[in-house]
């Protein structure tokens, strides 16, 4: 899966397959440099799926697709969403049994980890800013300061260093 049209193929076949073919125009989809600490995102009230940018350069293209499989599983989560929606009733849990059919009916494996070990995922530096005690920043945003992206503390909004 490379382009945007191989994305937008997908959400028409996975809501095809899952007997919500007017689904699909609703669906939109956007990629993010912030998004670090998964793959992807899903907005079911909003229809509205975000993808990891880090992590769409890294997923390997070899063995299983996991930027596919990323992608249908943030697809079938709105799906899920949407079907609860149209009929009511209990509301489903974001990896329950609704989910898990709606991947099989895609032809994906229902797994909930994403395949690819995001960079320095969780892990924080500790760093100097207007506060006391300094402030903590995540590895991936570290490093962009490192090359020269400046970042403002949300506490005391002076520039990270
Ligand atoms: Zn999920
Ligand atoms: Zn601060």
């Amino acid at each position: 899966m490379e382009k945007s049209a191989d994305i937008r193929a997908a959400i028409n076949r996975a809501c095809e397959l899952n007997g919500v073919p007017e689904l699909a125009n609703k669906i939109t989809f956007k990629f993010s440099e912030k998004m670090t600490s998964c793959g992807g995102k899903a907005n079911g009230a909003k229809k509205k799926i975000t993808l990891s940018s880090p992590y769409w350069r890294r997923a390997p293209k070899t063995g299983v697709d996991s930027r596919e499989n990323t992608v249908y599983h943030e697809i079938c989560h709105i799906i899920v969403y949407y079907k609860w929606e149209q009929s009511g009733g209990v509301k489903p849990k974001p990896h329950g049994d609704e989910w898990k059919r709606a991947m099989r009916k895609c032809g994906h494996t229902p797994t909930t980890t994403h395949g690819v070990k995001m960079p320095g995922r969780g892990k924080k530096i500790k760093c100097s800013c207007g506060c006391a005690g300094g402030c903590e920043m995540g590895v991936i945003q570290y490093r962009r300061m490192k090359r020269g992206t400046q970042y403002k503390c949300r506490k005391c909004k002076k520039t990270i260093s």
